[in-house]
């Protein structure tokens, strides 16, 4: 028995049957029974926004509205409420429409007894009670599958994120590990370069100290019985050994220098074509009379940037390789000229040229080649040279054929060409 009166409302224009309804209802003692009874629609529908009911027995055929529309309109105003529909019709397709619309159950009226009616409201409420459970049992699967999609999503995020930061630790470790490695080398390297420095200056330097001190014993103790010109010739000894020294000195400061890339690069404003000229006079003065030293340009001036200093080193080293290797004389040219905002720069020789498999080691530092024979060096002059080139971001090749000639050409790209003046220039010794 229900203890809670089950609140029905009863739309019926119909009087009689509302009153035989209401009978029905009533002798049915076993439930707690409260009922409302409206003829018109608008009626009910205003009932239902102001009250509670428990089930809606509706007939389809209202002075003021008739038809299924109905089923949906309560259930507008008052949705999950149980509606048993009325009619008059035995009409099995309306019905199962309603059906279809929600309604729970259909009586039709002359059908209609003191059993069927409280039975199929008591059924119409707990369908719709069984529905609604239903239904909030699936909004509540819904829910926590929802949840659990969000918890996955939020899941697989954070794996992502965590295995991105993994993937950046991995690359930063293999960066460091990278640079330790490269830092390694760099240091073998420099340690390499101080036994080759150390085994350098023990083997070159004891020759000239020893010209040195022999020309001052000699000088020490026989000058006063010597004619001036004797004299002059040991002390020339002397200083032109002094000054190798020197050279040899500042070679060695300069790549110690260079490859712990302390070296400073200062470019200024200079016009090449002016500079080489002079650099070439130079060489023609080392060189005196066995070769002949040309000069030539592609234009009059041409300013631009760059590193005196380290531009001298380059030109001038390539032009005493160039005599030095050319025992038997010969000609030798420098050449200038600018192309796509490019100086290049060409030494060449006619000497003895380099072992085409010994190219490769040309730059290194110490490197000689195999066919130098008595020609003194230390094989640092190109190891500089590279470096200087490295530093105005340039590069350098060479051409060579034993017993033919050597071509060095460096090309250094003129980023801050200042003027250029058309025209040409070329001069020689001879
Ligand atoms: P230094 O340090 O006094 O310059 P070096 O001339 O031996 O000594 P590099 O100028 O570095 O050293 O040259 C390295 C080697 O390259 C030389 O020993 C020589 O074998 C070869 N070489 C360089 N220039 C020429 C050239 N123009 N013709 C032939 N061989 C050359
Ligand atoms: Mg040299």
């Amino acid at each position: 028995m229900y203890s809670v009166p089950i609140k029905i409302l009863l739309v019926e224009d119909n009087q009689a049957d509302a009153d035989f309804f209401g009978e029905l209802i009533s002798e049915a003692r076993e439930t707690n029974w409260s009922l409302v009874h409206v003829e018109f629609f608008k009626q009910a529908l205003s009932f239902l926004s102001k009250n509670s009911v428990d089930v809606v027995l509706l007939d389809l055929s209202l002075p003021d509205k008739q038809g299924l529309s109905m089923v949906d309109q309560i259930h507008q105003a008052a949705p999950n409420l149980p509606i048993v529909v009325l009619t008059g019709l035995n009409d099995q397709v309306i019905a199962l429409e309603a059906l279809r619309r929600g309604a729970q159950d259909y009586l039709v009226k002359d059908k209609i007894d003191c059993n069927l009616l409280p039975r199929a409201i008591r059924h119409a409420i707990e369908r719709a009670q069984t529905r609604k459970k239903l239904r909030q049992s699936e909004e509540q699967l819904q829910r926590l599958n929802e949840e659990l999609e969000h918890r996955v999503a939020e899941q697989t995020d954070e794996l992502r994120q965590k295995n991105q930061s993994l993937r950046r630790e991995i690359q930063e470790r293999q960066r460091l590990e990278e640079e330790l490695r490269k830092t390694l080398f760099k240091e073998q390297e420099l340690s390499q370069l101080k036994s080759n420095i150390i085994a350098m200056i023990s083997h070159e330097y004891r020759t000239p100290l020893t010209t040195i001190l022999s020309s001052t014993e000699l000088l020490e103790n026989y000058s006063h019985q010597w004619p001036e010109e004797k004299k002059q010739r040991h002390f020339q000894r002397i200083y032109s050994t002094v000054a190798h020294l020197t050279g040899l000195v500042n070679d060695v400061l300069l790549i110690n220098k260079a490859e712990a890339e302390k070296l400073e690069f200062s470019p200024a404003p200079l016009d090449l074509v002016a500079f080489c000229r002079e650099i070439a006079e130079e060489s023609r003065l080392t060189a005196k009379t066995h070769h002949q030293i040309s000069f030539e340009s592609k234009c009059l001036s041409l300013k631009a940037c760059m590193d005196e200093k380290l531009l001298r080193q380059i030109l001038s080293n390539l032009l005493s390789n160039a005599i030095k290797y050319s025992p038997k004389g010969g000609n030798i040219e420098l050449q200038v000229a600018c192309e796509d905002n490019t100086v290049i720069f060409c030494v060449r020789d006619q000497g003895i040229g380099i072992p085409l498999p010994e190219q490769a080691q040309l730059f290194t530092a110490f490197h000689r080649s195999s066919n130098v024979g008595t020609i003194s060096g230390t094989g640092l002059g190109l190891a500089i040279v590279k470096k200087c080139v490295g530093f105005h971001n340039g590069t350098i090749a060479v051409e060579s054929a034993m017993g033919v000639g050597t071509t060095f050409t460096v090309k250094l790209p003129l980023n801050s060409l200042i003027s250029q003046t058309a025209g040409a220039y070329s001069n020689s010794n001879q």
